[in-house]
């Protein structure tokens, strides 16, 4: 392995929440919007991926499950694509928290973040600057949001 620098990758930790007693259900579902947090428990239908045994294949089952059990997918579905779900004067450790919200977890580098907060809260335009340097220090002392470093660098 020579110095080649691997990019952390940071996502929400779920585990982390199970470690501090706290839930993460109930973190996510208090950002969810009016209309989502209505619904929160109404059985309602999900397609879930499962691991089909004879093929090996990934097919999607249906299953019935309270609305809002898996905050990620009401939240990708719905609020995250309202544009007030994220602004410029949302604190920048609750708008990555709803970053990764609106994209279901899916890992990424703090330059990833940079990138996608400004799009979405629109820094530009107000003058705000968050850099990676900023971000690795809030997120270092975060003991709120959960929001850490991948455990393993994603095998490519
Ligand atoms: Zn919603």
């Amino acid at each position: 392995m020579d110095a080649e620098q691997i990019e952390t990758r940071y996502h929400i930790d779920t585990d982390w929440y199970r470690q501090q007693g706290k839930s993460f259900e109930v973190m996510a579902q208090s950002r969810m919007c009016a209309s989502c947090k209505k619904k929160l428990g109404t059985e309602t239908e999900e397609r879930v991926p499962s691991m089909d045994q004879k093929s090996g294949r990934v097919v999607f089952q249906v299953q019935k499950v309270p609305y809002g059990s898996n905050p990620f997918v009401a939240v990708r579905d719905c609020c995250g694509k309202k544009k007030e779900f994220i602004s410029a004067s949302t604190p920048v450790l609750e708008a990555v928290f709803r970053l990764f919200l609106a994209n279901a977890n899916q890992p990424l580098t703090l330059d990833d973040v940079q990138q996608k907060l400004e799009e979405a809260a629109g820094y530009a335009q107000t003058g705000h600057h968050v850099g990676p340097d900023l971000l690795r220090r809030l997120l270092d002392h975060d003991r709120q949001y959960g929001i850490r470093p991948m455990a393993l660098p994603t095998a490519v």
